[in-house]
This record gives C-alpha cells, structure tokens and sequence, in this order.
C-alpha cells in the first residue's frame, strides 16, 4: 500500500473503532478529507484509494483545483468547510454538495437565492460557536432558534449542524453541546472532529468527520 492507502486505512479503522465503542455503524460517518493547501498531486492518491468526500475552507482554491480532479474519478462529493462571504454564495452553491459554514442571517439569505437561481440544493450544516469564542465564525448557542427560523422562512433545508471547539480545551463536551442542540432541533446531521479529536466526535455522534493532516501529512 502507498501512504495514502495506508493513513486512509489507518482513520477509517479508528472511525469504526470508535463507532463500535459507542454502538453505532460505522458506515453512519462520512469521513471528508481535508485537502485545504494540499494540490492535485497530493489529493490524487487518495482518490486512488477510494476516498470521495473532501473538504476545503476557500472557494477560490476548491474553484481553480477541483473541476479538473472531478473530471478524473466518478463520485467526488466537495464539501465547504470555511468562513462564507455572502458575495461568493453563487460560487459555493455551483461547486459544492455540502456547505458546513451557515452562520448568519446574511448569508442565510444569499444562499437561498443562489440556490433558487442555480436550481441546486447542497446539504446544508449551520456552524454553531460552541466554545463562545469572538475570533471565530459560527452564530452564537443562543442566536441558533433564530438562524434556524429564519433559514426555514428563507426556503433553506438545515440538515445538520457544525462546530470547531476551542483549540486548547478538552473537545468532549464542546461535541456533547453540539450533538444535543441537534437533537433539540431535529438535525440528523453533525459534523465535527479533526485529525486530533475524531474518534471522540464519532463516539459523541458525529456522522461527518473533517480530518485533514493525519490524511495528508502537516500543512505548510
Ligand atoms: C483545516 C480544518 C480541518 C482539518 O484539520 P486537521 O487538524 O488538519 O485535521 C477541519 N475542519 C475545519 C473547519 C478546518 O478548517
């Protein structure tokens, strides 16, 4: 096996480790790869070894790498895991099938009418500020019934939340948080964990998992 069949091998055998802790299918996690500054050379033996969900945090870098990649393998699902300019909502809704980064009222509204416009429906994650943190995206634990209301006036379909906990804390209960502000308000979707955390998000309930550096190798 080359080195991207092997660390692939290696974070699916912990998904379904954990998913087995915790009594849940393993096959109810989407690992997305996070290919975020990784180029096309990088991303190809992974597509070779049969991953088709990746993540990137820029519309611009998905848009000049991807359609060039998809024309290569069947089945790739893209996934935006980055902050959203409400004036890229066009872009976004064009290239990806998923989009985990709906965090305010603005954006809400500009999605749907991209949507409406290219008669496309990705899947749809509100990204949820856990950790209550000022520097990072998200609508804040208490803004969420609202973004919810006003997605559904909007026409949008939230499937699922999504979250980033806070770097330096134990991310356990951050992933409780979520998991139960899902179920509060019927999203069958979670997505969350990273290349450090994973196996605890997917023993917590997550059915998305964003792993990029134990896939990839340490960015620069
Ligand atoms: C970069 C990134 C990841 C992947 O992080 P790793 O620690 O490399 O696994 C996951 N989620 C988001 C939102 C990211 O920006």
């Amino acid at each position: 096996m080359d080195q991207a069949a092997e660390r692939l091998a290696e974070v699916r055998g912990n998904i379904a480790a954990a998913a087995k802790r915790a009594g849940r299918e393993a096959d109810a996690v989407c690992l997305i790869a996070v290919s975020k500054t990784h180029d096309a050379d990088a991303i190809r033996p992974l597509i070779a070894a049969g991953q088709r969900h990746f993540g990137e945090n820029r519309v611009q870098e998905a848009a000049a790498k991807w359609p060039a990649l998809r024309a290569e393998a069947s089945g790739i699902a893209l996934h935006l895991i980055g902050r959203l300019q409400s004036n890229k909502a066009e872009d976004a809704v064009t290239l990806f099938d998923a989009i985990h980064s709906v965090d305010r009222l603005s954006l809400v509204q500009a999605l749907a009418k991209a949507c409406d416009r290219l008669d496309r429906r990705p899947r749809l994650f509100v990204q949820v500020n856990v950790g209550d943190e000022a520097q990072k995206g998200g609508c804040a634990v208490a803004d969420l019934p609202a973004l919810l209301a006003d997605a559904a006036d909007a026409g949008l379909r939230i499937e699922g939340l999504m979250a980033i906990p806070p770097a330096d804390r134990e991310p356990a209960p951050y992933f409780a948080l979520l998991d139960e502000l899902a179920e509060r308000h019927a999203l069958p979707l979670r997505s969350m964990g990273m290349s450090g955390d994973y196996p605890t998000a997917v023993m917590l309930g997550a059915t998305h998992v964003r792993v990029g550096t134990a896939l990839f190798g340490a960015r620069d």
